[in-house]
Formats: structure tokens, C-alpha cells, sequence
């Protein structure tokens, strides 16, 4: 395909192009330019003023120029004029070096040189609302166990088979759809690729999900715990990671009972040594912290983590071995930003292959049920600040997510942090009042 937008449009009827990037909230941030202007700002970027997104600049600093990524184009299958272009931020010509999408190309490259390819997969969950937000759209979907609930996914099928034909039509080979373990709630499911091509297909999900909820008079969510009794919307990573070819899956080894190479071992021992620290970008919200370590909700299970253990093919530990050659990281959750998930996976993976950690003792038990006899295992943070906290302590991940990114993702969300505690809550009258 060709790499000039100018031309693209003229082939394929484009009006319009979404140049969009991603600031450290996960906010997608967009400029819609009409394709008589594509060639210069293919050339020279859409003009932004940082300060006015969550990327950690003043209103003094120069303007931010997002330089769309042509090769990584999508041409909105639901509104065939406009095509949505992820862009790189740049500024007085260097990378900006806190933007997301640059965080993880450096990352990627990093990984190239060391002739790896990451691939992976996402379960992006989301709950399907009314359109102000405060409820379930569908009163029907009440059951106690809705895992699956056929009746309650057929009602939904206009959006949901809406929003698959699309990703077939992209190519992005979907397979599967269902209703998850909350009322409301859905999963759609497409194939795996490189770490790079699936955080832009994350980011265009989330911006497909919405809009065709929206055009259908709904509201989707990503918000990890949306509804407080019921199960909250993870975002599991599976992970694999090959030769420069992309034909050899270096994780894959048949003489291992689990079917994990030691680079698949000191990858995942990477991952459960930084486990507390990777939780800031992992669950980046306060609301994050109400779906891990959760009681269990009505459904029976949380099914999310609650403590730093990996297993086999069982769905309560932190870590999951599903199947050979790859690992699920049940950790992440629907606040995630795309390509900070990917990039901070990258950064303690690489760490992990290199120093050969080790990712500890397997546990194969119930850990809903049988957690506390899991004495050694760190809990992961039981909030925001202290998952922050953590990700400040951790020296080496921040060098590797690159120090810049590093010192304004913790300024930025420290300063989330303290808005949420300045605001009063209806439980502090309730507990203190007549104290
Ligand atoms: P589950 O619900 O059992 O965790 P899903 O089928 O919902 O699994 O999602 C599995 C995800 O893992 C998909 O995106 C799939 O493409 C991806 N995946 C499968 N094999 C690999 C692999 N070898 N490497 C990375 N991702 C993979
Ligand atoms: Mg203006
Ligand atoms: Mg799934
Ligand atoms: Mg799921
Ligand atoms: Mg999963």
C-alpha cells in the first residue's frame, strides 16, 4: 500500500483524516484534517498545544506536532470518508519523549535490536450503559451468573455484530464474542500481532466500541469497575515473543512441562519481579484498585488477581500459562493505556530475559479459595498511590520506559492522585460524623 496519504485518499474516497494521538491518561486527541491539506501535515504534523492534554508540558512550550504514522492508517469502516492516522508527538523537531506511542516504539526497537519480536493479544472488556452512564442498558440482563447469557448477547447483536463485522473487514481476523461475568458487560476477541500493531487496534477498539454504542443510543465503558457488586472490566495481555522473522516463537518449548522456554521464564520472571511497580501503568485509575483485591462479587468470583503468583491453566493467579509458548497477564484492567501496557510489559520482559529472573514457585491452587496459604507472595498495591509509589521506587523500570516518561507519568498522576483525595466522600460523614 502506498505510504502517501494524499494518494490514499484519492483511491479510496477519504474526505477526511483523523490525525489522533494518546496522552498519558490514555485520552485519544485528534485533528481532522481535510485531504487537500494531508501532504503537508503527512510532512510536517497537525499542531497541538500540549498543555491543553495530560502530557506534562506548560502553555509556554512550543507547539506539539502529531506526525501521522502512515502505514498504521485505518479508514473508519462505519464512515468510509474519514480514515483515523495514530500520529508520533514531536516538538522542535525531536521525539517527545513522555508520549506514549513513542515510549513503546523505543521499546519495540529495543527489542529489535535484540533480534525479538513482542507479540501480543488483548481482552479489552467493556460494560454496555445507558447513554448518562448510570446504568446497565439492558434491564433484562439481570441474571446472577451472566457469563455467556445467550438471551442477553442476542439482544445485543446489532452492536455487537456491528462492531465485529468491522474488525473482519479491517482484517484484524476476529473469532469470537461474548457476554462476560457482569450484567452489561462484553468481550470481542481478534487475533494477536506485534506489540505495536495491537496498541493501535486497542486504541481504534475503544474508539470503534464507542462509537457505534453511541449511534445506537448507548454509552460503552472501559472504567474498570464500573458497578461496584459485579465484576469488573479487565484487559488481560496474552504474550509471546519471536525471532526478527516473526516465524519462530522463542517461548515456545515442547521439553518443558508447561511449554516454556527459558527466555518464556525469565520474560514472566521479569514481569512477577515488577509486578508492583507495573500496576501504576497496568491500573493507572483510583477506581483500578476497587476491581483488583476485590470481594467477590455476585457472580461467585472476581476473576481478577489479587497476589503476585502465576500458574497453569487456571484463572485466579495473577499469571496464567494457557497453553504452550505464551503467557496471560490478568492483571491490566479496561483504564489501561494501550501503549503504555505494551511498553512496560516490553521494558520488564526485556529486563527478565536478560537477567535470566526467575519468576518463582508455581502455585496450582484456587487462590480465591486457597490464597491464604500463600504466605510469600507480595499482595499488589492496594491502591493507586501505592502503586505509584512502588513505580518510583522501581529505578531500573523507569530508566527502561526512559526517565522523562517516567518523571511525568508520576508527576501527572500524583496530581490525580490529590485531586481525588481533596474530594469529600458521602462514607467520611457516614464513618465520622458522630465520632
Ligand atoms: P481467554 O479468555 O481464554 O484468556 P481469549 O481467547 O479471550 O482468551 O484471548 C486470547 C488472546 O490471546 C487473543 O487476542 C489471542 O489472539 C491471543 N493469543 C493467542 N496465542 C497467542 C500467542 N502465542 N501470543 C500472543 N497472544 C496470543
Ligand atoms: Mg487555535
Ligand atoms: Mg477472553
Ligand atoms: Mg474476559
Ligand atoms: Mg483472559
Amino acid at each position: 500500500m502506498s505510504q502517501n496519504l494524499a494518494e490514499i485518499a484519492k483511491q479510496r474516497g477519504i474526505r477526511y483524516f483523523m490525525i489522533s494521538y494518546t496522552d498519558l491518561f490514555g485520552a485519544q486527541r485528534a485533528k481532522l484534517v481535510p485531504a487537500a491539506a494531508i501532504a503537508e501535515m503527512q510532512r510536517d504534523g497537525a499542531g497541538f498545544a500540549g498543555f491543553a492534554t495530560w502530557l506534562d508540558m506548560t502553555p509556554a512550550h512550543p507547539d506539539l506536532f502529531g506526525v501521522p504514522d502512515p502505514s498504521s492508517f485505518i479508514q473508519l469502516p462505519w464512515r468510509k470518508d474519514v480514515a483515523w492516522v495514530p500520529a508520533d508527538c514531536v516538538m522542535e523537531d525531536k521525539p517527545v519523549l513522555q508520549a506514549p506511542r513513542v515510549v513503546l516504539k523505543n521499546l519495540v526497537a529495543e527489542a529489535a535490536k535484540q533480534g525479538l519480536r513482542i507479540k501480543t493479544g488483548v481482552e479489552a472488556e467493556f460494560f454496555l450503559i445507558d447513554a448518562d452512564g448510570g446504568v446497565i442498558s439492558d434491564a433484562k440482563d439481570n441474571a446472577t451468573k451472566p457469563c455467556y447469557d445467550q438471551q442477553a448477547l442476542m439482544r445485543r447483536y446489532d452492536i455487537i455484530s456491528e462492531i465485529c463485522d468491522y474488525m473482519l473487514e479491517m482484517g484484524w481476523q476476529p473469532y469470537q464474542n461474548d457476554h462476560e461475568d457482569a450484567n452489561g458487560q462484553f468481550e470481542m476477541n481478534w487475533a494477536f500481532d506485534d506489540a505495536l500493531v495491537t496498541a493501535d487496534r486497542h486504541s481504534f477498539f475503544k474508539f470503534m466500541v464507542r462509537s457505534v454504542a453511541e449511534k445506537h443510543g448507548l454509552r460503552a465503558t472501559f472504567m474498570p469497575k464500573p458497578f461496584p457488586a459485579l465484576t469488573g472490566s479487565g484487559c488481560h495481555v496474552h504474550v509471546s515473543v519471536w525471532d526478527q522473522a516473526g516465524t519462530t516463537n522463542r517461548f515456545h518449548d515442547d521439553a518443558d512441562e508447561m511449554g516454556l522456554s527459558k527466555q518464556g521464564y525469565g520474560f514472566l520472571g521479569g514481569i512477577m519481579k515488577h509486578a508492583e511497580a507495573i500496576a501504576a501503568i497496568t491500573n493507572p485509575t483510583v477506581n483500578s484498585y476497587k476491581r483488583i483485591n476485590a470481594p467477590r462479587t455476585v457472580s461467585g468470583a472476581t476473576w481478577s488477581p489479587n497476589t503476585v503468583t502465576w500458574t497453569g491453566n487456571n484463572r485466579t493467579h495473577m499469571v496464567r500459562v494457557p497453553g504452550k509458548g505464551r503467557f496471560e497477564l490478568r492483571l491490566p484492567d479496561g483504564a489501561a493505556n494501550p501503549y503504555l501496557l505494551q511498553a512496560v510489559l516490553i521494558a520488564v520482559g526485556l529486563e527478565g530475559i536478560a537477567s535470566k529472573a526467575d519468576p518463582g514457585k508455581r502455585y496450582d491452587i484456587d487462590m480465591y479459595q486457597l490464597g491464604h496459604t500463600v504466605t510469600n507472595a507480595p499482595k499488589l498495591p492496594l491502591n493507586l498511590l501505592d502503586a505509584l509509589r512502588a513505580f518510583d521506587k522501581d529505578e531500573s523500570l523507569k530508566a527502561a520506559l526512559g526517565n522523562e516518561f517516567s518523571s511525568s507519568y508520576v508527576k501527572m498522576k500524583l496530581q490525580e492522585w490529590n485531586s481525588y483525595t481533596s474530594h469529600f466522600t458521602q462514607w467520611e460523614r457516614d464513618a465520622t460524623l458522630d465520632i
